[in-house]
């Protein structure tokens, strides 16, 4: 049986009852659990597309403009939503 070294890692946003959003790191080949990791929104990162691991706050706002009227995930969009909107304030 051949091990997985869990190199390559996955990571989605989960927004914890105290309203504080964690990544949750899982393995791209075996889908392990990894770790959780707290991210505020500029820290967040986009895991697809062109901006792929970049953090929000390293990516143009055009881009984050598009992303929030172009993407179906609402967690994503609340994200970038907070993102600029804190960025504006
Ligand atoms: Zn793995």
């Amino acid at each position: 049986m051949k091990e997985c070294l869990c190199i390559e890692t996955i990571s989605y946003p989960v927004v914890f009852k105290n309203g504080i959003t964690h990544y949750k790191l899982e393995c791209v080949d075996c889908g392990r659990f990894i770790k959780w990791k707290p991210q505020n929104s500029s820290e967040f990162k986009l895991w697809f597309g062109k901006h792929k691991d970049k953090k929000l706050k390293e990516i143009p706002h055009d881009y984050l403009m598009w992303l929030k009227e172009n993407n179906s995930n609402k967690k994503l969009v609340n994200k970038v939503n907070n993102y600029l909107e804190a960025c504006v304030a």
